[in-house]
């Protein structure tokens, strides 16, 4: 089984080095998709070049991660991007990764908007979803068990995890050895059904992901 850990909702001083140094000792390759608001921070900014130094990806997650950008409005929702892509850029960060917020993981029509679709095209973003939430954020202690159960369930899973401060980041290093022992393989890349947008183009049918019946925007 292959498996492709990504981490959300930081960068965070506390827990972003911790994952850091676990991720180091066994040689993984992750992505860290952070939100604008605490990458632009002094701290935030040294944290992402620390990240970024470790050769792992960084990637967009909304500029306040409040709302779904399905339930904003075109101008609000493209705020939350480009504010974050501007900080992202001024930071030397070269992929274009994109990460809608679900609301506890939740995939739907509540992750992008028509104007969201767009400007991930024309910025050659590519949109990375997900097929595995452990739920670390609401159980630091058991999500570790029940990531383990369900990643055996499919031959590659992209788990989301967060850089928060709530504990759960304490098992990473044994959630990451007991897969190991299991023989899981883990990549920094992500299998093709979780990125319907792939640099720009779309390559997957969106209409599960688009609010305002906007489904059906035309594939480039
Ligand atoms: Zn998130």
């Amino acid at each position: 089984m292959k498996i492709t850990l990504t981490f959300d909702n930081g960068p965070d001083p506390d827990t972003s080095p911790q994952v850091l140094e676990v991720l180091r000792r066994h040689g993984i390759l992750s992505t860290f998709f952070v939100l604008g608001s605490k990458a632009s921070t002094t701290e935030g900014r040294l944290l992402v070049d620390r990240i970024a130094a470790d050769d792992h990806w960084v990637g967009n997650h909304t500029w306040s991660h409040r709302t779904p950008l399905g339930e904003l409005d075109p101008e609000a929702s493209l705020d939350e991007l480009a504010r974050t892509h501007v900080v992202l850029q001024g930071l030397g960060i070269e992929e274009r990764l994109f990460r809608p917020f679900g609301r506890a993981g939740q995939i739907g029509t509540h992750l992008l908007n028509a104007a969201v679709v767009g400007w991930l095209q024309a910025q050659a973003y590519s949109c990375v979803l997900w097929n595995c939430v452990p739920g670390d954020w609401r159980d630091p202690e058991g999500w570790c068990a029940r990531g383990i159960d369900e990643v055996r369930t499919r031959p590659w899973s992209v788990v989301v995890l967060h850089d928060l401060p709530t504990g759960a980041m304490r098992h990473l290093d044994a959630f990451i050895t007991q897969l190991t022992a299991l023989g899981a393989e883990f990549v920094q890349t992500f299998p093709a059904e979780c990125v319907p947008i792939d640099s720009g183009r779309i390559v997957l049918p969106l209409s599960g992901y688009v609010a305002d019946g906007q489904g059906e925007i035309d594939r480039t």
